[in-house]
């Protein structure tokens, strides 16, 4: 699997330079501005290679958004075609062609009303756009406490403040100055984590309940939005229960609160569709925002669309001269709107369909990973799964072997050739669309080798008695 890495002092020239000068994202504080991590130096397909020469699957692709594969010809010529064409204009005065162009097929492929696309630079925008729009209409209608946003415990939206107020996993708020008076936190929709002795549609009940019983309490004319990701990625791919988000959408509904389906991931091919939220799991929200797979990672890009009812609601109002005072340098990029078009082709062109064919066979093979002892789950839908590791089976505790798990098998799987995405004691799997078979067959093997000499480095040094 060597392919061609750097030289030893390239390497370390790299990791000191990286140490000195470079921050990269959720570091500690023993840490910071003063760590490296692994090199990636190329990528091709479903493959990257790393500083040291070694071609690894993309297990995470990137980060949950290299959906059509590295090394794209067709996008990497639009890159370069655009940015000769015109590489920047003044969203605040004029409108470019990509921009105007992809609208239009977004919105052809969004449910419901969705026909209208605020452009942003990735999902946290994509996120923050959504609230403070939401604020901002609740104030021109008049309704100035309809404020509050409902999310739930395991979500993950992003890292500007408001949409980081609304992050529910562990660790998330531990060390961080958060908005969380505008919040309220529901129970994570996670069957696996139910409570014991309770059923899946009983524990549908409930969570639906506590929605009910929240908007009770709180008012809905306190509450301006519940937002939800159709499958909690970050979270550990949580796959909520049977009619839980459309039970959701009808309570939201009743109560006039924006649903918002945060789509960031699970958009763009991810569950094999453009977008998930009516094609997969049947409901039409007031917003959906997307990132990521809208241009395979080559361009940072994200958006909100919106429905036409609830802006046509705001032409109707008496504040005609209310300004929604929200942009982006970058908004409606054409550079990053003509990626997502080329992007577009690629997934229409059969990139969707390959991945709608392949999902029940990739979960199938990674299910089977079932029966290896530190396995607790493997969970997930389309092209996105996660294997849940546990201390032991009887009770699922995740807690015991917390935070090694993950980084160990992750460690042992790159020396075999996949990179894995460690969340804690979770291995999550969201590699490219365009993944083969046999390929696929390629990452579970690796896996369960990886899973396997960690169960064996943990029993050897008495961390873990769980193998029966
Ligand atoms: N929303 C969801 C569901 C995400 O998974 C993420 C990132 O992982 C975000 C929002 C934030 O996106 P970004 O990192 O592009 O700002």
């Amino acid at each position: 699997r060597k392919v061609k890495g750097l030289s030893q002092q390239a390497r370390d020239a790299f990791a000191e330079s990286a140490r000195a000068h470079l921050i990269q994202p959720w570091p500690v504080a023993g840490e910071i501005g003063a760590e490296s991590r692994g090199g990636i130096v190329s990528g091709n397909g479903i493959y990257v290679t790393d500083i040291e020469g070694r071609r690894q699957i993309d297990g995470p692709a990137g980060m949950w958004c290299t959906n059509v594969g590295h090394g794209c010809e067709p996008i990497a010529r639009t890159l370069y075609e655009q940015a000769m064409a015109l590489s920047y204009n003044s969203p605040w005065y004029t409108a470019n062609d990509p921009s105007v162009r992809l609208s239009e097929r977004l919105a052809n492929h969004a449910p419901g009303d969705l026909n209208h696309v605020f452009y942003t630079t990735g999902g946290s925008s994509a996120v923050e756009t959504a609230l403070r729009f939401m604020q901002f209409a609740n104030n021109v209608l008049g309704r100035a406490d309809k404020k509050m946003i409902v999310a739930r415990q395991g979500a993950y939206h992003g890292s500007t403040y408001l949409s980081a107020s609304l992050n529910g996993r562990p660790r998330d708020h531990d060390w961080m100055d958060s908005a969380g008076e505008l919040v309220i936190k529901l129970t994570c929709p996670n069957p696996f984590r139910r409570p014991a002795g309770v059923s899946v549609e009983a524990f549908c009940d409930m969570l639906v309940d506590e929605f009910r019983n929240t908007i009770e309490t709180y008012g809905a004319e306190r509450i301006g939005a519940f937002i939800a990701e159709p499958i909690m990625a970050s979270g550990g791919v949580i796959v909520p229960p049977e009619g839980y988000l459309d039970r959701m959408r009808a309570l939201c509904t009743e109560h006039d609160i924006l649903f918002i389906a945060d789509e960031v991931v699970t958009a763009f091919g991810r569950l094999g569709h453009v977008f998930a939220s009516k094609e997969v799991f049947g409901i039409e929200p007031d917003i959906i925002t997307f990132a990521k797979g809208v241009t395979s990672g080559y361009f940072p890009l994200g958006g909100a669309m919106i429905s036409s009812r609830l802006l046509e609601r705001l032409r109707q109002s008496n504040h005609a001269d209310a300004m929604f005072a929200h942009g982006l340098t970058y908004s409606s990029h054409p550079i990053g709107c003509a990626v997502a078009e080329t992007n577009l082709d690629l997934l229409e062109g059969g990139i969707l369909a390959q991945a709608r064919a392949n999902a029940p066979y990739f979960q199938a093979q990674l299910k089977s990973l079932e029966d290896l002892p530190l396995v607790g789950e493997v969970r997930g839908l389309g092209l996105m799964a996660c294997v849940e590791c546990v201390a032991d089976r009887e009770s699922n505790n995740p807690l015991a072997l917390d935070l090694e798990v993950g980084k160990r098998i992750d460690a042992h799987c790159q020396q075999l050739g996949l990179l894995v995405r460690p969340l804690i004691h979770m291995c999550v799997m969201s590699p490219p669309l365009t993944i083969s078979r046999p390929q696929i067959d390629d990452l579970v093997s690796i896996l369960r080798q990886g899973i396997s000499l960690t169960q064996d480095e943990l029993t050897r040094e008495g961390l873990w008695k769980g193998c029966p």
